[in-house]
């Protein structure tokens, strides 16, 4: 597995996981990503008050929860989002062993840091919901956000971005998430 984990290789480590777990058609099958890769288990409930998806930490595993009384694209966002903090253990409420601390150099101030998490994780959800290689072989010349957001079931948002992205290279992912100031 491509590691360290970093935006430059979101994309690669992305191809490698949705390989390793045999998903290669949109809309991407989260719950196998979840349930094969990172060794969650997957519960759907049907209210969690205001909680679209949540991963909560038990003994060493985790619990995928997605509150299937709310909207799917959002749900699915929120749960994209939520495994990047799992993986990289860095959210408060995510614990794990034996995993890779990112970003552990960097002298940025707190609040930064968190922006950057926060960018990165959202980065990576994108990228996982509606994955270059897919885009590559569903799309192969004219598309809308509309097309992209009913084949990979995301919201026109983040289809429209997942669109803009395409012709960023790696290493400037983050950067331009961060330029054009994108919050869900
Ligand atoms: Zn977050």
């Amino acid at each position: 597995m491509a590691l360290p984990l970093q935006p430059e290789n979101f994309r690669e480590y992305i191809r490698e996981i949705l390989d390793e777990c045999g998903v290669n058609q949109p809309p991407v099958d989260l719950r196998r990503v979840g349930e094969y890769c990172f060794d969650l288990i997957y519960v759907e409930k049907f209210s969690l008050s205001e909680v679209e998806a949540i991963i909560l930490p038990y003994r060493n595993r985790g619990y995928a929860i997605v509150n299937t009384n709310q909207t799917e694209s959002h749900c699915r966002l929120t749960l994209a989002h939520q495994y990047y903090h799992f993986i990289t253990d860095d959210h408060p409420l995510v614990r794990r062993e034996g995993k890779v601390r990112l970003w552990s150099s960097r002298q940025t101030g707190q609040r930064d840091e968190k922006a950057r998490i926060e960018a990165e994780a959202n980065l990576f959800a994108t990228e996982l919901l509606v994955p270059t290689v897919m885009m590559e072989e569903h799309f192969h010349a004219r598309y809308s956000a509309r097309d992209v957001a009913y084949v990979f079931h995301v919201s026109r948002d983040v289809a429209q971005l997942a669109i803009d992205l395409r012709t960023i290279p790696d290493r400037r992912l983050l950067e331009f998430f961060f330029r054009v100031g994108v919050t869900f």
